[in-house]
């Protein structure tokens, strides 16, 4: 099969390797899609936020993937070869024993994305990929293939929106225009929040997140200054709830902090480069719950990754209007140069189609 093999940095070739085989309790996807994530763009960004040993030449990507079951490993039960399904990646597959997972946190499991003895990603830059059977979403016909490889980045947003957790008179101001922001304004306002602030740089992207239902009002941090703005807004009160999703070498925690009301919360979804400061006497003033969200798993016993196919279902978000760019896998050098210079190509989402 083909598959995209990472050399380091910006370098990605399209390679010939051997098409893997499902194991026991696996399942082989024939690729549909796959999205560029932020965390993809890190390493060719030549950033490694999560530390770890350095990048293995020839190392794979691409966790945000949907497509059709190909063939299915022994004992899997429930699923059907020929299936249109989502997927759940590997790196988030718990080791099932520890506490964490036990309680169905295994996004938190200490030894997550290790699978007999190895460290296991997907790799859905690729026309097949292997995923875990209990990781598998059947998807209803009408999702299609790019908008399921969305479901990742919404369960992000559902994690999110469980931490804090949000509540109907909340104000919610999410900071940052990218898929992050922009699925996590929609899940908030689904939520039956009050009112959904988004504080961002480029103007059409605010605009979008109107009109896709992702934000009521919008803040260019450009132009205005960010805490007039957001009491304004608030009547001098704040947000109950504030997300980031910027991450890098922002400074959005700050403005968080700023964006805060007293007794606020925030969210950290944004993937920082190195360790962040915390403005200590004004978060301790306000008395703010610091919250990191990584990733997503379970909530009460259902699967985020279920309660945002649900969502996208049922029509309370719109995913379509975040896939701006479509490229065949032998063309994923673009589909790379697009996401990462999203100005210049005026992309949101990127999928890649192998
Ligand atoms: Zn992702
Ligand atoms: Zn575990």
């Amino acid at each position: 099969m083909k598959a995209a093999l990472f050399y380091g940095g910006r370098d990605i070739r399209v390679e010939e390797i051997p098409t893997p085989a499902p194991g026991p309790g696996e399942v082989l996807v024939d690729v549909g899609a796959a999205g560029v994530c932020g965390s993809d763009l890190h390493p060719y960004r030549g950033a490694n936020p999560w530390g770890g040993a350095s990048t293995p030449a020839a190392h794979r990507g691409g966790h945000e993937l949907a497509g059709v079951v190909a063939a299915l490993g022994s004992g899997v039960t429930g699923l059907r070869v020929g299936q249109r399904v989502g997927v759940e990646p590997m790196h988030l597959v718990g080791c099932g024993r520890c506490r964490q997972c036990r309680r169905g946190d295994y996004h938190v499991c200490p030894t997550r994305g290790m699978r007999n003895g190895e460290r296991h990603g997907s790799a859905g830059f690729s026309e097949f990929d292997v995923a875990v059977a209990a990781n598998i979403f059947p998807l209803p016909d009408d999702v299609s293939f790019e908008v399921a490889s969305m479901l990742d980045v919404y369960a992000c947003g559902v994690h999110g929106a469980n931490r804090i957790p949000l509540k109907m008179d909340d104000v919610v101001c999410v900071i940052g225009t990218g898929p992050i922001g922009m699925t996590m304004g929609q899940v908030a306002r689904a939520a039956g929040v009050r009112k959904v602030i988004m504080i961002g740089r480029r103007d059409e992207l605010l605009r979008l997140a109107v009109d896709i239902g992702a934000a009521d009002v919008t803040i260019n941090n450009a132009s205005a200054r960010v805490s007039e703005a957001i009491a304004d807004l608030t009547e001098g009160e704040g947000c109950d709830a504030v997300f980031e999703s910027v991450g890098g070498t922002a400074d959005t925690l700050a403005q968080a902090v700023d964006a805060s009301a007293y007794g606020g919360k925030i969210g950290v979804i944004g993937a920082f480069w190195g360790d962040v400061a915390v403005a200590y006497r004004t978060a301790n003033r306000k008395e703010i719950d610091l919250r990191w969200c990584n990733s997503y798993a379970s909530w009460n016993g259902v699967r985020e990754y279920q309660i945002a196919l649900d969502m996208v279902v049922e029509g309370r978000v719109q995913a379509e209007p975040l896939v701006t760019h479509r490229f065949p896998l032998t063309r994923i050098s673009e589909a790379f140069q697009a996401a990462d210079d999203k100005k210049g190509s005026g992309a949101i989402k990127v999928v890649v189609q192998p």
